[in-house]
Protein backbone atom coordinates (compact mmCIF):
# COMPACT_ATOMS: atom_id res chain seq x y z
CA UNK A 1 0.00 0.00 0.00
CA UNK A 2 1.50 2.87 -0.97
CA UNK A 3 1.68 6.41 1.15
CA UNK A 4 0.42 9.48 -0.24
CA UNK A 5 4.00 11.57 0.43
CA UNK A 6 6.90 9.84 -0.06
CA UNK A 7 9.34 8.73 2.70
CA UNK A 8 12.59 9.53 0.95
CA UNK A 9 11.74 13.27 0.13
CA UNK A 10 8.42 14.36 1.44
CA UNK A 11 7.02 15.19 -2.19
CA UNK A 12 3.08 14.42 -2.49
CA UNK A 13 1.88 11.77 -5.21
CA UNK A 14 5.05 11.31 -7.02
CA UNK A 15 5.04 7.76 -7.42
CA UNK A 16 5.63 5.37 -10.52
CA UNK A 17 4.49 2.21 -10.82
CA UNK A 18 7.59 -0.24 -11.19
CA UNK A 19 5.59 -3.40 -11.50
CA UNK A 20 5.73 -6.57 -9.02
CA UNK A 21 3.21 -4.35 -6.74
CA UNK A 22 5.85 -1.63 -6.14
CA UNK A 23 6.31 2.25 -7.07
CA UNK A 24 8.85 4.25 -7.05
CA UNK A 25 9.05 7.86 -6.28
CA UNK A 26 9.91 9.63 -9.41
CA UNK A 27 11.88 12.65 -8.10
CA UNK A 28 14.72 10.54 -5.36
CA UNK A 29 14.12 6.92 -6.61
CA UNK A 30 12.62 5.89 -3.18
CA UNK A 31 10.69 2.51 -3.95
CA UNK A 32 7.92 0.99 -1.46
CA UNK A 33 8.26 -2.43 -1.93
CA UNK A 34 5.15 -3.45 -0.45
CA UNK A 35 5.92 -6.91 1.04
CA UNK A 36 3.80 -8.80 2.84
CA UNK A 37 3.17 -8.42 6.75
CA UNK A 38 3.76 -11.07 9.04
CA UNK A 39 0.62 -11.54 11.25
CA UNK A 40 0.98 -14.07 14.10
CA UNK A 41 -2.06 -16.32 15.03
CA UNK A 42 -2.63 -18.58 18.18
CA UNK A 43 -4.41 -21.50 17.81
CA UNK A 44 -5.73 -22.24 21.62
CA UNK A 45 -7.63 -25.69 22.31
CA UNK A 46 -9.96 -26.01 25.28
CA UNK A 47 -10.99 -29.07 25.57
CA UNK A 48 -13.17 -30.11 22.32
CA UNK A 49 -13.10 -26.31 21.59
CA UNK A 50 -11.19 -23.29 20.32
CA UNK A 51 -10.44 -20.28 22.30
CA UNK A 52 -11.75 -17.58 19.82
CA UNK A 53 -12.09 -13.25 20.23
CA UNK A 54 -14.85 -11.05 18.90
CA UNK A 55 -13.16 -8.23 17.36
CA UNK A 56 -13.33 -4.89 18.41
CA UNK A 57 -12.07 -3.21 15.56
CA UNK A 58 -12.03 -3.11 11.58
CA UNK A 59 -11.91 -5.19 9.83
CA UNK A 60 -14.15 -7.93 10.67
CA UNK A 61 -15.24 -5.71 13.76
CA UNK A 62 -18.15 -7.50 15.83
CA UNK A 63 -17.04 -11.26 13.69
CA UNK A 64 -15.18 -13.79 15.81
CA UNK A 65 -11.18 -14.90 15.17
CA UNK A 66 -8.28 -16.26 15.99
CA UNK A 67 -6.29 -14.23 18.57
CA UNK A 68 -3.45 -12.90 16.75
CA UNK A 69 -1.62 -9.54 15.70
CA UNK A 70 1.33 -7.88 14.02
CA UNK A 71 4.62 -8.77 15.15
CA UNK A 72 6.84 -6.19 17.33
CA UNK A 73 10.07 -5.31 15.68
CA UNK A 74 12.37 -8.03 16.14
CA UNK A 75 10.44 -10.10 17.77
CA UNK A 76 9.66 -14.04 16.51
CA UNK A 77 6.35 -14.61 15.36
CA UNK A 78 5.50 -17.66 18.03
CA UNK A 79 6.80 -14.71 20.53
CA UNK A 80 3.91 -12.75 19.10
CA UNK A 81 1.66 -15.64 19.00
CA UNK A 82 1.78 -15.86 22.71
CA UNK A 83 1.61 -12.27 23.48
CA UNK A 84 -1.05 -11.09 21.61
CA UNK A 85 -3.21 -14.41 23.46
CA UNK A 86 -1.94 -13.59 26.77
CA UNK A 87 -3.26 -9.73 25.62
CA UNK A 88 -6.43 -10.60 24.50
CA UNK A 89 -7.51 -13.51 25.85
CA UNK A 90 -5.01 -13.47 29.72
CA UNK A 91 -4.52 -17.17 28.07
CA UNK A 92 -0.59 -17.64 28.77
CA UNK A 93 -0.23 -20.16 25.74
CA UNK A 94 2.19 -22.59 25.66
CA UNK A 95 4.73 -24.80 23.56
CA UNK A 96 3.33 -23.16 20.58
CA UNK A 97 3.83 -25.74 17.42
CA UNK A 98 3.74 -24.42 14.00
CA UNK A 99 0.72 -25.68 11.62
CA UNK A 100 0.19 -23.06 9.03
CA UNK A 101 1.85 -20.42 7.40
CA UNK A 102 -0.30 -18.98 4.80
CA UNK A 103 -0.19 -15.79 2.46
CA UNK A 104 -3.58 -13.72 3.35
CA UNK A 105 -3.31 -12.51 -0.30
CA UNK A 106 -6.05 -10.24 -0.48
CA UNK A 107 -4.98 -7.80 2.51
CA UNK A 108 -1.12 -8.45 1.51
CA UNK A 109 -0.47 -10.57 4.89
CA UNK A 110 1.81 -13.73 5.86
CA UNK A 111 -0.05 -15.58 8.35
CA UNK A 112 2.19 -17.50 10.55
CA UNK A 113 -0.45 -19.58 13.02
CA UNK A 114 0.82 -21.59 16.17
CA UNK A 115 -1.43 -24.25 18.42
CA UNK A 116 -0.62 -24.03 21.89
CA UNK A 117 -0.73 -27.19 24.09
CA UNK A 118 -4.24 -27.62 24.56
CA UNK A 119 -5.90 -26.87 27.70
CA UNK A 120 -8.27 -28.84 29.92
CA UNK A 121 -10.69 -26.06 30.68
CA UNK A 122 -11.45 -22.16 31.14
CA UNK A 123 -13.44 -20.54 33.01
CA UNK A 124 -14.85 -17.39 32.37
CA UNK A 125 -12.27 -15.86 29.77
CA UNK A 126 -11.84 -12.32 29.93
CA UNK A 127 -9.55 -10.03 27.35
CA UNK A 128 -6.79 -7.68 28.76
CA UNK A 129 -7.49 -5.49 25.83
CA UNK A 130 -10.96 -4.21 25.21
CA UNK A 131 -9.94 -1.54 22.34
CA UNK A 132 -9.38 -4.76 20.31
CA UNK A 133 -11.43 -7.02 21.71
CA UNK A 134 -15.31 -7.39 22.59
CA UNK A 135 -15.35 -10.87 24.15
CA UNK A 136 -14.10 -14.09 24.50
CA UNK A 137 -15.55 -17.68 24.49
CA UNK A 138 -14.55 -20.84 23.89
CA UNK A 139 -16.15 -22.44 20.47
CA UNK A 140 -16.74 -25.92 20.55
CA UNK A 141 -15.35 -26.97 16.67
CA UNK A 142 -18.80 -28.29 15.49
CA UNK A 143 -20.48 -24.99 16.52
CA UNK A 144 -17.99 -22.31 15.22
CA UNK A 145 -19.20 -18.58 15.01
CA UNK A 146 -18.98 -16.58 11.95
CA UNK A 147 -15.68 -15.93 11.23
CA UNK A 148 -14.19 -12.60 10.07
CA UNK A 149 -11.34 -14.73 8.04
CA UNK A 150 -12.23 -17.00 5.74
CA UNK A 151 -8.51 -18.12 6.02
CA UNK A 152 -8.79 -18.84 10.05
CA UNK A 153 -11.69 -21.18 9.38
CA UNK A 154 -8.98 -22.77 6.91
CA UNK A 155 -6.26 -23.05 9.55
CA UNK A 156 -8.93 -24.21 12.02
CA UNK A 157 -10.25 -27.14 9.33
CA UNK A 158 -6.63 -27.91 9.19
CA UNK A 159 -5.21 -27.86 12.88
CA UNK A 160 -8.14 -30.03 13.52
CA UNK A 161 -8.76 -32.63 10.95
CA UNK A 162 -10.09 -35.67 12.14
CA UNK A 163 -6.95 -38.31 10.80
ZN1 LIG B 1 10.89 10.85 -3.15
Amino acid sequence: MKPRHCAGCGRPDPWEDVGQGRVRCRACGFVVWSNPVPVALAVQPVGRGVLLVRRAQDPGRGLWALPGGYLNPHEAPEDAARRELQEETAVVGRHPQLVAVVGGLRDNTLIIAYRMEPLVDLQAPVTAAPEEVLDVQVFSLDELPLLAFSVHEEILAAVFKEP
